[in-house]
């Protein structure tokens, strides 16, 4: 099965058939369209996920498939503390109240509180390298740390701090819930409305993974009857969102627009990233970054 998180059509029918292609958004790749291409021989992805290519085709044809893992990490790991803080400390409704709604009219030491961040237990779901650098930033927060992923890192424990928790006891007993994992089969709508039920009505989650990670109409649901406090998404499903969308219609939550690695000094290193992966792949030689590497016939 094979799984994208944006819906926008297939580019085939806008480009001739390609040597390489370098995928700069999230647009889907799919077999017809790789089809179009005979020669193809490497796709770039400015990006650590890949979840928009079709990889299995790629296997098959030989196709090399890149992508930048590392380099965004602490980016996207700033851009969850970001989102997880402006959540907490309601700076959207905030800026909302004097900026855009002129009410600041006297100071109101009644209106806006938050909840704190410090002390406070972080869950982070899927932790790789994204996850490791959100719970350094965690640390320094004196958080509490939980993580769940298949495979234990005692290393990471060691090193952090961190404690080892089953899937349901850290949605249980967090104040904040992060997701990192990529988008899979297992992953598609991992957060749905039995894992929402299970969170804490005072907790906040924060899904800058994948859209399809998290069930949108449950989670407006959990939003809507105060099953959980608030949420902050960087990602949705689909991408962009439909402007009609129940989730934007409340105002315990907060939606981005993809933006987890978009610093310019971020995506600059990507883009060189990127541009060696697709020069190697055309070459047919190894892809530093590679996801796949060259295995078409020459
Ligand atoms: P990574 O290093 O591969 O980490 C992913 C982690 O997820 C791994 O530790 C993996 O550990 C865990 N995982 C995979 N499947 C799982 C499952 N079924 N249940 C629980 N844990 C699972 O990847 P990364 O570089 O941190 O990036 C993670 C994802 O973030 C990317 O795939 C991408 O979709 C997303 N991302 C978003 C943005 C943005 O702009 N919003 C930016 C960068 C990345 P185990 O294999 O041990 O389970």
């Amino acid at each position: 099965m094979w799984h994208t998180s944006a819906i926008l059509p297939p580019i085939a029918e806008k480009i001739p058939p390609l040597d390489g292609l370098m995928t700069y958004g999230h647009e889907p790749v799919s077999p017809e369209m790789i089809a179009t291409s005979p020669n193809l021989k490497a796709i770039s992805v400015v990006g650590v996920g890949y979840d928009h290519v079709h990889v299995e085709t790629c296997r098959e044809r030989g196709i090399a498939v890149g992508h930048t893992p590392g380099i965004l990490s602490d980016t996207t790991a700033d851009m969850t503390m970001a989102l997880l803080l402006a959540t907490a400390r309601n700076i959207v409704p905030a800026y909302n109240h004097v900026q855009v709604s002129k009410q600041w009219k006297y100071y109101d030491p009644n209106i806006l509180w938050g909840t704190d961040v410090h002390h406070a237990t972080l869950g982070i779901v899927g932790m790789g390298r994204i996850g490791h650098a959100v719970a350094k930033r965690a640390r320094a927060f004196d958080m509490r740390v939980l993580y769940y992923k298949r495979e234990r890192r005692p290393d990471w424990e060691e090193e952090l701090g961190v404690e080892y928790v089953t899937f349901e006891n850290l949605l249980e007993v967090s104040d904040f819930v992060t997701l990192h994992v990529p988008l899979t089969e297992e992953t598609t709508h991992l957060i749905g409305e039995a894992e929402l039920a299970l969170m804490k009505k005072t907790a906040i989650l924060v899904n800058i993974a994948r859209g399809p990670v998290v069930d949108h109409y449950a989670l407006y649901d959990a939003l809507k009857q105060g099953q959980i406090a608030g949420a902050a998404v960087d990602v949705t499903e689909p991408e962009p969102i439909n402007t009609d969308h129940p989730l934007l219609s409340l105002d315990n939550v907060i939606v981005a627009p993809h933006l987890g690695s978009a610093t310019v000094q971020t995506r600059m290193k990507m883009a060189t990233m990127a541009m060696e992966n697709l020069l190697a792949g055309l070459k047919g030689e190894q892809l530093p970054y590679g996801v796949l590497q060259p295995n078409f016939p020459r």
